[in-house]
């Protein structure tokens, strides 16, 4: 059973960082609404990045197993960098 991810649309603030940390492209931003949306829920391994990232909280997953979070973007964390 595919994992399922739940964006809480009043909470979403349209930053992108879901998008842009999330290795298997799972999420693309709803132009017209400035928030996100999952696109491909079916390519979720887990890992839980999103949810941990969102600075609303506003991702949330059901049914899955926990994989370790061992994705590490090189490009992403380049970006974060000015905030750490
Ligand atoms: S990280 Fe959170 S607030 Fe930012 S676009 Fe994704 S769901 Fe919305
Ligand atoms: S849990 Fe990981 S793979 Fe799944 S949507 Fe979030 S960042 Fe992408």
């Amino acid at each position: 059973m595919p994992v399922e991810i739940m964006v809480h649309e009043q909470s979403c603030r349209g930053c992108e960082l879901c998008i842009d940390i999330c290795p298997t492209k799972v999420f693309q931003l709803d132009e017209e609404k400035r928030i996100c949306s999952v696109d491909h829920a079916e390519d979720c391994i887990a890992c839980l990045s999103c949810a941990y990232i969102c600075p609303s909280g506003a991702i949330t997953h059901r049914d899955f197993h926990l994989v370790k979070n061992f994705y590490r973007d090189e490009e992403f964390c380049k970006k974060m960098g000015k905030f750490l």
